[in-house]
Formats: C-alpha cells, sequence, structure tokens
C-alpha cells in the first residue's frame, strides 16, 4: 500500500532522513521506533505531503505522492503531535468542525461522529465543552477527528506523550481496532513498550537512517541477545564496568543507577548463568540479580551503543 524508496531529507547541512526505505502493507501496524532527533517527524510529514523530500521516492497504491499528492490526502489520516481544538466547544463540534473540513456532513457526518467517538472511548463525555477534558481525552478527541473520513492510512506522531495511563491504553486499543477494519497505521513513537504491544513490524531509527526493522521477534533474534540480567550492587560499580564487559558472553551493558547494571547475554541456553557466577566471584558486592527476557531496548543498545532515551 505504501512504499517507501531512498527518502531524503536535508536542512542545510543536517540530513534528518538519509536514504531510508520500507513498506506498509493493508492493515498492518508498523512502528518508527527512534529516540529524539532520529528524523521520525520528518519522515512522516513527507509521507503525508507537509514537507517535499530532497530525495527518493514515496508510492501510495503505486502511485508517486511526491509529484502527486492528491493521490493519497484523501486516504490519509494524520493525526500530529500537538493538540488542535477549540476550547470553548464541545467535543461533538470540535468533531462535527473536522469532519466538515473532510467534505462529511448531513446524517453521513452524524453517523461517523458517532462510529468514531465509540471507537475512542468518549461517547460519554462528547457533549462537554473541550475545555473540561483531561489532556488524554484531548488526545482522543484529536485521534478522532483524524479518523473521520475513513482513512486507509493512519499516521500517528508519538500519540500518547505525556498523557494519563487509561488515555495511553485506549489509544493502543484504537490502534488495534483499526487493523481490524483493514485500516494500516504508521505509528512513531520514543516508547518501546509502546511498538512492543501494537505494531507487528518495527523499523528502528536513528540519525536519519534505519537501522534495523523487521517483526519484534526477528529484531531480538538478529541482534544475538538472548537474555538479560539486572544487577544489583552494594555499592557504585561505574569503576569496574569494563571487567564486566569482558565476561565471556556479555554482549551489552548499561546503566540503571550508580549501583544497578543490565547486562545483555548472548551466547547459548544457560550462559546468563555463567556471568553471574562470574560477577560473583569478582566480589563486587552483588546483593541480587534478575533475570530478564531480552527487548528492543537492548536490541537498540546493542546496535548503537547508546540508549534509546538518551
Ligand atoms: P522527536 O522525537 O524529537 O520529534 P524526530 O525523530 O521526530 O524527533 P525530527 O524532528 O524529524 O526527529 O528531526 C530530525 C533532525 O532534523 C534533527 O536533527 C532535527 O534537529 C532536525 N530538524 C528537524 N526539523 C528541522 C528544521 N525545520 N530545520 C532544521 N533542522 C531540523
Amino acid at each position: 500500500m505504501l512504499l517507501v524508496k531512498n527518502l531524503k531529507k536535508n536542512y542545510g547541512h543536517i540530513k534528518a532522513v538519509d536514504g531510508i526505505s520500507f513498506e506498509i502493507r493493508k492493515g498492518e501496524i508498523v512502528g518508527l521506533l527512534g529516540p529524539n532527533g532520529a528524523g521520525k517527524s520528518t519522515t512522516i510529514s513527507m509521507i503525508s505531503t507537509l514537507f517535499k523530500p530532497s530525495g527518493g521516492q514515496i508510492l501510495f497504491e503505486n502511485k508517486d505522492i511526491v509529484k502527486n499528492p492528491r493521490a493519497i490526502q484523501p486516504f490519509l489520516g494524520y493525526i500530529p503531535q500537538e493538540i488542535a481544538l477549540y476550547d470553548t466547544l464541545s467535543g461533538y463540534d470540535n468533531l462535527k468542525y473536522f469532519g466538515g473540513l473532510y467534505g462529511l456532513k448531513g446524517n453521513n457526518l452524524k453517523y461517523q461522529i458517532d462510529k468514531i467517538s465509540e471507537v475512542i472511548g468518549i461517547k460519554d463525555r462528547l457533549k462537554d465543552r473541550v475545555s473540561t477534558y483531561s489532556g488524554g481525552m484531548k488526545r482522543r478527541i484529536n485521534i478522532g477527528a483524524g479518523l473521520l473520513h475513513n482513512p486507509k492510512l493512519v499516521i500517528m506522531d508519538e500519540p500518547t506523550v505525556g498523557i494519563d495511563p487509561q488515555s495511553r491504553n485506549h489509544i493502543l486499543e484504537t490502534v488495534r481496532s483499526l487493523k481490524d477494519t483493514g485500516v494500516s497505521v504508521l505509528y512513531t513513537t520514543h516508547y518501546m513498550e509502546e511498538v512492543e504491544a501494537v505494531c507487528e513490524k518495527i523499523y528502528i531509527m536513528d540519525k536519519g537512517i534505519i537501522i534495523a526493522g523487521g517483526s519484534k521477534e526477528s529484531l531480538i533474534e538478529n541482534s544475538g541477545i538472548k537474555s538479560s540480567i539486572k544487577l544489583k550492587f552494594e555499592k557504585r560499580i561505574s569503576s569496574n564496568l569494563d571487567v564486566i564487559k569482558s565476561i565471556d558472553f556479555v554482549k551489552d551493558i548499561s546503566m540503571i543507577s550508580e549501583n544497578e547494571l543490565l547486562v545483555a547475554s548472548g551466547g547459548n541456553g544457560d550462559s546468563h548463568k555463567d556471568i553471574i557466577k562470574k560477577v560473583m566471584e569478582l566480589n563486587f558486592g552483588l546483593l541480587s540479580f534478575d533475570i530478564l527476557s531480552p527487548n528492543l531496548e537492548m536490541v537498540f543498545l546493542n546496535i548503537t551503543g547508546r540508549e534509546l532515551r538518551d
């Protein structure tokens, strides 16, 4: 449905997006994960036809949308990071206004508002003024506004930043329900847990390029990380990091706090046990350990040597 080929965007000498390629199929939820400044917003702004690329191609249903933005615009639901609602109007009137911008009117508009307010879970507060809503409820109306015209592709730019857990869960639920109706979603975030929860395919972006892509399982498999171990010590551990890093099967280490470490373990089977044994023998004052399954945070750390939320 959407094919991005060698896409580039320069701002002067800054290569914000530096030759990325990826695909989104019908009904697929694709996550674009990366730290601040990775180039996620620039990428989705180009797909949403807000910015012109400096190079490369974007095809929507085989049509070049850089040359012909109208080929995607009516089928696109772009949900920006900033909430743009009329505070003095009710949620219903806001949706009515945005639906009007998409050319919806009369019974069709009413039907769509009814349907979408169900999807975003805000039906019982729809007649209240937006000024009385929580941040999360405003965000849900914002999402609803982008769904009224039945888009085929929905692009969400970090939709859960700074909102309450209940709204966050609702937004993730909304994303899943879009998939059930055959809608494709491109979901950008720097929250690893969210892409793990909803995305079937994940592209990890850093400094303008895609550094890894695939399902969560394949990303973890390809990283070679088998498990990770959280180690807690009696005192500061920073001066002993190199010794721990040189233990067999240790792929990476990152500091959680001054006396806590996360150690990514490669090797097969029980190598985490060997690592723990070696750490105990070093007498650095190990207080406790926890064995965890590998996650995308560790994959990112493994590829870049940095943490996702640096
Ligand atoms: P965030 O999560 O902070 O939104 P991001 O992954 O969306 O980050 P972008 O906003 O696309 O990243 O930024 C990519 C790079 O391009 C950054 O180095 C940023 O400083 C730079 N950049 C973005 N917009 C502009 C602009 N209008 N002019 C100059 N540089 C820009």
